[in-house]
């Protein structure tokens, strides 16, 4: 990318941050970022990007930004889902950190952009998260998870004594994760 460049004081054309296919020479009034036509938002002041701005970018994201947006909300959720599984008790801030954390967490490495395509990714991660947290509690009440697919006594146990509780729990960061790239 950078072979063509020029070490003439002339605007050198860059790639838009939020479409990268796009090759661009605008940029954000206030920070700066390399935006596009389809992305700028027209102010007063000048064409903000729509971090700036506070609008949603919608179309294709880039895979990488995809992946890196998930490995971050994993990042968070897979933690949070251990801390949640040791300390029960704690389940509705748990929920609420592993919601609004690991949710904004993605949104930083992808700012601006929502759609249908990064809520499955924060819903997966906050579902793993869960998962995760399920599985810790499993451990605790010494359920072997050889025994799911016999759904055993002590597996049913187990599933009553936190899981049912815990279903609201569960919906709270879900609900916060589709919301937030709605
Ligand atoms: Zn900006
Ligand atoms: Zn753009």
């Amino acid at each position: 990318m950078t072979a063509t460049d020029e070490t003439s004081a002339g605007p050198v054309a860059v790639r838009c941050t939020y479409h990268p296919e796009v090759e661009t020479l605008l940029r954000c009034s206030r920070c700066g970022t390399p935006i596009c036509p389809r992305c700028g938002v027209r102010t007063p002041v000048g064409m903000r990007c729509p971090a700036c701005t506070g609008t949603a970018v919608r179309g294709a994201l880039e895979t990488e930004k995809l992946v890196r947006a998930g490995g971050v909300g994993l990042l968070v959720a897979v933690p949070v889902g251990v801390l949640w599984g040791l300390a029960p008790e704690w389940g509705f801030y748990l929920a609420l950190l592993l919601g609004f954390g690991g949710v904004e967490a993605m949104a930083k490495v992808v700012p601006g952009w929502r759609g249908p395509t990064l809520q499955a990714f924060a819903v997966g991660a906050v579902i793993l998260g869960i998962v995760v947290s399920r599985w810790v509690v499993a451990r605790q009440l010494g359920v072997d998870l050889g025994e799911v697919n016999q759904f055993t006594p002590r597996l049913q146990r187990g599933l009553y004594l936190r899981l049912v509780p815990d279903l609201l729990f569960m919906a709270l960061p879900i609900a916060i994760a589709w919301v937030r790239f709605r």
